[in-house]
């Protein structure tokens, strides 16, 4: 990018360069949204993470361009008196730092609700203190399971969008009951949610909550016994990578029934930049982020996943690439699921005029290329030698 071209917001008001504390930016999200605002935009940021692994890229090479506009400070924001100080520096705070992986809700509830809230308070109180803007990631989990999912299966009221459709400004959050454990991670999301609301209200805090609705692509997570433990259990995209890495069979989870839309990162990036350079817009507004057009059954995207693996990998695929698996078995006691997730798009929209577009196979085909590209020499040489690994 060109940091001499004049760039202008929605409004078109002249940007001036930001500097931006990015708090998780060595995650998923963080990461393209680094690369995201070092390619296009003059932007500063101050990286924080307690891990650097996915943008070593962005911050080793001396002569990228964009040196000295990316700086890492290795941080655990639960206890590290150098947070209110960079917040302090920053005109921007944006907070993705989180336990964010089902398999944790009900197995590490405690972690899950000191991340997501106790964790996320003295980043919402040093900005409100400060005067300082922040955009927090919560979740589109905060609606929980939509109304329709309590009518009889066959109801025609199903069908009916104001039984599952999700909106901002209207849809009620609905979570299973507190042995159901799964559901800590969407309350602690939640009480943050209402405790920056209300800062906004109260103290006049500068906000935007954004609640993805499963972005997905490269980097997502990892995969087990590769770039992770060999145990772990990721999110839905790394399991099934793994599994069409591995010639195994893709895990079902109670007949894979559960509907979900998918996004691809770099169309929800763009969204993120659009909130960053447009605060007149974007502040006060929760907005969700997430593409209803692509919407599938877990079943059947393990069925597409299928698919695309082979063109790939070359490789044809199992004869029964699934097997069905009990919520219990694959992820423990406590364990509820949202049933369906559809993204109302009205307000994101008429703010921000941000669309998705990326197809469901075309985002898998550039993800799991790059799977495969990353991960297929290194899960051979487990699978031929799997002691020394
Ligand atoms: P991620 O796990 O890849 O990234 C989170 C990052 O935060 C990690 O790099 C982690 O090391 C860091 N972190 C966690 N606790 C920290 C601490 N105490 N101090 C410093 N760093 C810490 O997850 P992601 O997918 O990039 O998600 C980012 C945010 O978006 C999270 O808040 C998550 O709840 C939310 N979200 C993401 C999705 C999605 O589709 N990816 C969906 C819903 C919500
Ligand atoms: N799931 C599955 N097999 C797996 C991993 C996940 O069937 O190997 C299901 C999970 O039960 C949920 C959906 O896939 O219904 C999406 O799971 P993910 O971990 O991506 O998170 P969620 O969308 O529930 O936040």
């Amino acid at each position: 990018m060109a940091a001499s071209t004049v760039r202008t917001n929605l409004d078109g008001k002249p940007l001036n360069p930001l500097t931006i504390l990015m708090i998780g930016a060595g995650g998923f999200i963080g990461s393209h949204l680094c690369e995201k605002i070092l390619q296009e935009t003059p932007h500063k940021i101050l990286a924080l993470d307690v891990y650097s692994d996915k943008i070593k890229h962005l911050l080793e090479p001396e002569s990228l361009e964009w040196a000295g506009r990316i700086q890492f400070h290795r941080i655990n924001i639960k206890h590290d008196s150098r947070l209110e100080g960079l917040i302090k520096m920053s005109d921007l705070t944006i907070n993705l730092a989180a336990i964010c992986t089902p398999a944790d809700y009900n197995t590490r509830p405690l972690d899950t609700i000191y991340s997501n809230f106790i964790d996320a308070l003295p980043v919402v109180k040093y900005c409100s203190e400060n005067g300082k803007r922040l955009i927090h990631f919560s979740t589109c989990e905060v609606y929980g399971k939509t109304i329709g999912s309590f009518l009889p299966k066959d109801s025609p009221l199903r069908q009916d969008p104001a039984y599952y459709l999700l909106k901002e400004d209207d849809s009620p959050c609905i979570f299973g009951s507190i042995e159901k454990q799964r559901w800590s991670y969407a309350c602690a999301k939640q009480l943050i949610e209402r405790l920056i609301y209300a800062e906004g209200a109260e103290n006049g805090l500068e906000f935007t909550i954004v609640r993805p609705f499963n972005w997905i692509g490269p980097r997502m997570d990892f995969i087990p016994g590769i770039d992770g433990p060999s145990e772990g259990v990721p999110r839905v995209l790394a399991c099934f990578s793994n599994a069409l890495l591995r010639r195994e069979q893709l895990k079902l989870v109670d007949g894979g029934e559960s509907q979900r839309t998918f996004v691809y990162i770099k169309d929800a990036i763009e969204a993120v930049l659009l909130m960053i350079e447009n605060p007149d817009r974007a502040n006060g507004h929760i907005f969700n982020v997430g593409n209803p057009n692509n919407e599938v059954t877990v079943r059947q995207l393990a069925e597409m996943m299928t698919a695309v693996y082979a063109n790939v990998s070359g490789e044809p695929a199992l004869e029964e690439p699934t097997v069905d698996v009990s919520s219990k078995e694959f992820y423990g006691e406590g364990y509820d699921d949202s049933d369906k997730r559809i993204p109302d798009m009205t307000i994101i929209n008429k703010q921000l005029g941000w669309n998705p577009k990326t197809s469901l196979w075309d985002l898998l085909d550039s993800t799991l290329t790059y799977q495969h590209k990353t991960y297929a020499e290194a899960i051979k040489k487990v699978i031929s030698h799997p002691t020394t690994s």
